[in-house]
């Protein structure tokens, strides 16, 4: 496993990848370690999670340096990851009892109630696009209910992985309630079936997740499955056109583009899109691209120089089938994994444009005529799992959000983000079950019901 920059394209590390018996000891440790975890006090568990929390904040530059490095993200976006991280410990030491205390249930008995308790092991399969953010957003609800997990994090993002294991150790949780698993996704399977492993969550893409649910299914192990995503974003007549196309924008660049939920397709009513088209287009020109660390550069590389000429390809193969291409479209000269801002319009079905998840900054348009065709483009993709409408009438809005658009979350006027307070997840091909806010913290427990005669 190498540590490679990809702005520079250097190796700066490498990793060897564990044995299977490593992987079997340390999966030993982790359940002897949850033996005595899952008898904690929450409240036990609450000052450990603040105390990550302030890890996280103590050495946020640090951090956020590995990020940069690892995978190209600008400096200034690394340090707001790792600060939501420190939000999302802060959050569930702060309501994580809460979320799991025992609730009682008026039945004939003389007392019945349910008790939320921690099931075991849970494996996490990461990805490299928010490095940190990703698993925290599972780790910390996770141990919180009172689980031990192990890390198999994306294989270009090892620093992060073993920095998170480190942080974790550091803010004084007891040895193996959390550990990185340095492999390969060919040994996913084989960690799934380990019968000290209880259940499986998948951040990635879709291919990806259809293997580790096939894998958990076979051993009837639950999974939660976080997975692509082609979030349209309805920008209706009556839209402030100048917001709408500067919020657009930053969606669709956030990350370079590399994110489940930027904003990927914009379906724009008739009578405005020649307006909206022209502000789209040039604040998507004006964005520049360059060195991660630099505060000026809007955005780094993408991660990886293979997953930037994919995402040329889908360009390519869409022009040559008769897309427009108003803006980039075109590999920069000299090094790095760079990609320019790129719009195309003309798009149609087939083209890898229309079907498929555009991982990096590209953005597609389409001009809607009634909102029924509006809605019609928006669900025409296999994924579900963001979207965004501009509108100044918000019932409006609110009604096309609740009944018209197929999606784990719509926001509107504004664009789309993860919270911890909030429910985040997908339909469709972006996945099933709900991390974050009180759902997430209730997906790898067992729901048990006790009742009294
Ligand atoms: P990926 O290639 O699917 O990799 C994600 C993780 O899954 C990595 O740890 C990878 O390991 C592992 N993996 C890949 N194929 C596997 C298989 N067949 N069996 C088991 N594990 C496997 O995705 P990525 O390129 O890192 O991330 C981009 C994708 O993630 C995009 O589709 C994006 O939309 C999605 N994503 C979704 C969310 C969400 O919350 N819904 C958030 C962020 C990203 P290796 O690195 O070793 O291959």
């Amino acid at each position: 496993m190498n540590y490679i920059n990809p702005y520079t394209g250097a190796t700066i590390q490498t990793y060897q990848e564990y044995s299977s018996e490593e992987v079997d000891t340390i999966i030993g440790q982790v359940d002897v370690a949850f033996q005595q975890w899952k008898l904690t006090e929450f409240d036990y568990r609450s000052t450990l999670m603040k105390n990550l929390q302030n890890q996280l904040i103590d050495q946020k530059a640090e951090l956020a340096a590995i990020m940069s490095a690892e995978m190209g993200k600008v400096m200034r976006e690394a340090l707001g990851e790792i600060e939501k991280c420190a939000f999302v410990c802060s959050y569930y030491a702060t309501y994580g009892k809460s979320f799991l205390k025992n609730e009682r249930v008026i039945t004939e008995a003389s007392e019945s109630y349910i008790t939320y308790q921690p099931i075991g092991t849970v494996l996490a399969v990461m990805p490299w696009n928010f490095p940190f953010w990703q698993v925290f957003r599972f780790l910390a609800p996770a141990l919180m209910a009172g689980n031990t997990a192990v890390l198999k994090h994306a294989s270009n993002v090892p620093g992060c992985a073993m920095a998170i294991e480190q942080l974790v150790r550091q803010a004084g949780f007891p040895e193996n309630v959390f550990r990185t698993l340095l492999i390969g996704s060919s040994s996913v399977k084989a960690v799934i079936e380990h019968p000290l492993i209880k259940a499986v969550t998948l951040t990635g893409s879709t291919p990806a997740g259809k293997s580790v649910a096939a894998a958990a299914g076979s051993v009837l192990k639950k999974s939660v499955l976080e997975l692509g995503g082609s979030d349209p974003y309805l920008i209706l007549e009556d839209a402030d056109i100048a917001t709408a196309a500067q919020l657009c924008v930053k969606s669709r660049l956030m990350n370079a583009g590399q994110s489940c939920i930027s904003a990927k397709r914009f379906i724009v009513a008739s009578p405005i899109y020649e307006d909206f088209k022209a502000e789209f287009v040039r604040f998507m020109g004006e964005a520049t691209f360059g060195d991660p660390l630099d505060e000026l550069s809007t955005i780094g590389p993408l991660a990886r120089v293979d997953l930037r000429n994919e995402l040329h390809q889908q360009v390519e193969t869409s022009r040559l089938m008769g897309a427009s291409v108003l803006v980039g479209g075109y590999i920069p000269d000299g090094n790095g994994a760079f990609y320019p801002p790129t719009v195309l319009e003309n798009v149609s079905p087939g083209m890898p444009a229309y079907n498929e998840e555009l991982f990096g900054p590209v953005a597609v348009l389409f001009r809607f005529h009634s909102e029924e065709e509006a809605i019609h483009i928006a669900n025409a993709t296999l994924f579900g799992l963001g979207a965004a409408i501009f509108t100044s009438d918000v019932a409006k809005g609110k009604m096309l959000a609740e009944k018209g658009l197929e999606a784990g979350c719509v926001f509107i006027n504004d664009f789309v983000k993860s919270d911890p307070r909030l429910p985040f997840g997908g339909i469709k091909e972006s996945g099933y079950g709900r991390e974050l806010s009180v759902a997430g913290i209730r997906e790898f427990v067992n729901i048990k019901t006790v009742v009294v005669k």
